[in-house]
């Protein structure tokens, strides 16, 4: 049995081993805690039956804890250096498959239909490179990928932000954007001392539950992307100079104020204090217009 690589000890030898320079422009942060990859497997609750997307393998020790439980992983890297480094610590799996290509440009809709039969649902579980989180699960979430469940570690402050309410700090457009379409939920918190080398930022790892329905029906959700971006363009401005700065023209002032009025949302709120329901309904209204 090929050893697990998930101690200092062992990562540092495949290092080694293989000579390869961790490269900080592409977040690679190893993990080196058994704990938290047992821990980060478990909160996925994989079985037998999983069908698993890891994004960024790296050197597999995140890989080698599910591929040992799931049925199968399907895994996507940017960094081809690291084929001969997978090709060795996954050397006893047989049920893993390593694409390389930047997740953010390849088809993962084609890569799902390849690797698992039509009728399975994918969970991802990932330790991801934080510099491209949020691409990362804005795409995950909105090409409708046959995704049920999304596990991931990533920056504490991020997570916070996807789980963030109406009048919490954190609260802005990604929060609205993400609690649309799936319910994130924080499972814990992990020191910078899990990884290798240490990340300047704490992590987090959070779970996403896709919705069977989205929270808030709209009727156009290209437009609603667009309000909610326009209304925390400017934290500290108001709804309406928000609104007015970033998404309309001068001569619209007067249709907003009485669109505004309409749905009863007082022009002076800040974009922060209003929930996704009162997004939605004025999107409606303006989109009719
Ligand atoms: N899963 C490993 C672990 O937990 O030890 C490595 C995680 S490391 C934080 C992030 C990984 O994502 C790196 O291997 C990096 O090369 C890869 N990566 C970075 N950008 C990527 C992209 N756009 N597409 C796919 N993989 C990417």
């Amino acid at each position: 049995m090929n050893k697990r690589i998930s101690s200092p000890k062992t990562m540092q030898d495949v290092i080694h081993r293989h000579r390869f320079t961790l490269k900080k422009s592409l977040g690679q942060n190893f993990l080196i805690d058994e704990n938290i990859l047992n821990n980060i497997a478990a909160a996925a609750g994989i079985d037998q039956e999983s069908y698993v997307l890891e994004i960024g393998p790296g050197a597999g020790a995140l890989t080698q804890v599910l591929a040992s439980q799931a049925k199968k992983v399907i895994a996507v890297e940017i960094d081809r250096r690291l084929e001969p480094v997978l090709r060795d610590t996954l050397q006893d799996f047989d049920n893993v498959a390593v694409h390389f290509g930047d997740v953010l440009k390849l088809d993962l809709h084609q890569i799902i239909a390849q690797e698992c039969p039509p009728e399975a649902s994918v969970t991802v579980v990932a330790n991801l490179p934080y510099y491209v989180t949020t691409p990362i699960l804005m795409k995950l979430l909105t090409e409708g990928l046959p995704i049920e469940t999304i596990v991931v570690m990533i920056q504490k402050e991020v997570a916070s932000r996807l789980q963030a309410e109406p009048g919490e700090k954190s609260y802005g457009s990604l929060s609205i954007a993400v609690q649309y379409i799936a319910d994130p939920k924080i499972v814990m918190t992990v020191p910078k001392t899990v990884f290798v080398p240490q990340p300047n930022v704490d992590s987090a790892v959070i779970r996403l539950d896709v919705r069977a329905n989205k929270k808030v029906k709209v009727q156009d959700e290209a437009f609603f992307y667009k309000l909610i971006r326009a209304s925390f363009a400017q934290r500290r401005k108001t709804l309406m100079n928000n609104l007015m700065n970033n998404l309309f023209d001068k001569t619209k002032k007067e249709h907003l104020l009485q669109v505004l009025n309409h749905v009863g949302i007082d022009p002076n709120r800040r974009g922060e204090t209003l929930t996704i329901e009162e997004f939605a309904h004025l999107s409606d209204a303006l989109s009719r217009q």
